[in-house]
């Protein structure tokens, strides 16, 4: 049976592709299967949320060659006989998605965040003009590289009737040698993931001032974020805590956003939080239109405060 294709390397992104693949499947009468590539674990997840896995154990597929997996993913879904394949809209499955689409000669659209099939079409919202507006676009063709938004859709649970069948696959060895695995930065967080976020922003003084920050973070159960400037001009914090555009986007519980703003590069990452309080010493700041609390003051007097006030 005609099919549609999902593959990711990470298991939670894995489980929302199949979210939104049962979504298009179930409009379009087509079957789902997944790509678990060398990853035996991911393969018995997802078989245990109920769908059919294509298990493919090749070496000559390797992570660290993005091409690789390309290649495979193409020779899957032409056995599989799948004209579409999700994708997650990560650093990696960006870089996969151009190259499968060249490579089958399909239609591709990357960071999509919320799907809906009308007939033939599978109609897709993305950002547009910078995260301005949202557009909707549909790929007019048959072969469609569709790539989904991290935590846009709610990841499948478990149910019954998962399968593993192995399926062999034919890729020329990487030109890529891999030397060595390195261990991400002990200091790395992941700020998509945190519950609740402080953002600091260009109206921080100086660097000194970010431990007060990280202080009043941890009392609140979070991590500190960015907004882009302070990463890449100003190099105060690493370029894994920017939020935005070209950064993360996060939905914490709680965003706490210092001297930001609120320019909609930054604002399209982290417009989902749900409750967003913003403090910024200029009344006219546009970040107080987009929170639900505001305060016009110092910064630095409110992370004071703050932070004795929960000492
Ligand atoms: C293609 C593209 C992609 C981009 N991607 C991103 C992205 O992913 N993330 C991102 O953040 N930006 C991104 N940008 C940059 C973005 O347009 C803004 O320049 C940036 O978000 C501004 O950062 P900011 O709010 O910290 O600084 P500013 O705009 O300079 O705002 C600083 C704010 O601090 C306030 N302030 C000053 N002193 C104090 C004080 N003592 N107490 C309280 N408030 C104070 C000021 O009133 C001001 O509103 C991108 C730009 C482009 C062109």
């Amino acid at each position: 049976m005609a099919g549609i294709l999902i593959y990711s390397d990470k298991d939670n992104l894995a489980l929302e592709l199949l979210t939104v693949a049962r979504l298009i499947a179930d409009a379009r009468g087509l079957e789902v299967k997944v790509a678990c590539i060398n990853n035996a674990s991911q393969s018995n997840l997802l078989s245990a949320a109920g769908v059919r896995v294509y298990k493919i154990e090749n070496p000559a597929v390797i992570p660290a060659d993005v091409a690789t997996v390309a290649a495979a993913l193409k020779e899957a879904s032409g056995q599989l006989d799948c004209s579409i394949v999700l994708l997650s809209s990560n650093r990696r499955g960006r870089e996969l998605a151009g190259r499968l689409a060249q490579m089958l000669g399909a239609g591709c659209l990357t960071d999509i965040s919320a799907v809906k099939v009308e007939g033939e079409q599978i109609h897709c919202q993305r950002n547009a003009l910078g995260g301005a507006t949202v557009a909707t676009q549909y790929i007019d063709g048959d072969k469609q590289v569709l790539v989904i938004v991290p935590r846009a859709f709610t990841p499948a649970s478990a149910q019954d009737g998962g399968s593993i069948v192995e399926l062999a696959v034919e890729v020329l060895p990487s030109r890529v040698k891999l030397l060595e695995f390195r261990a991400k930065d002990s200091s790395s967080v992941d700020i998509e993931e945190a519950p609740v976020l402080v953002v600091v922003g260009q109206g921080l003084n100086s660097q000194e001032d970010l431990a007060s920050v990280e202080s009043l973070a941890k009392k609140l159960g979070g991590e500190v974020a960015c907004s882009k400037p302070l990463a890449t001009d100003k190099k105060w914090l690493p370029e894994d805590r920017v939020v935005g555009l070209s950064g993360k986007k996060c939905q914490p519980d709680l965003a706490v956003l210092l001297g930001i703003s609120g320019q909609v590069q930054f604002t399209v990452g982290i417009r989902d939080a749900q409750v967003m309080v913003a403090v910024n010493s200029d009344e006219n700041a546009y970040i107080h239109q987009i929170a639900d609390y505001s305060m016009v003051a110092d910064l630095h007097q409110v992370v004071k405060e703050l932070n004795d006030a929960l000492a």
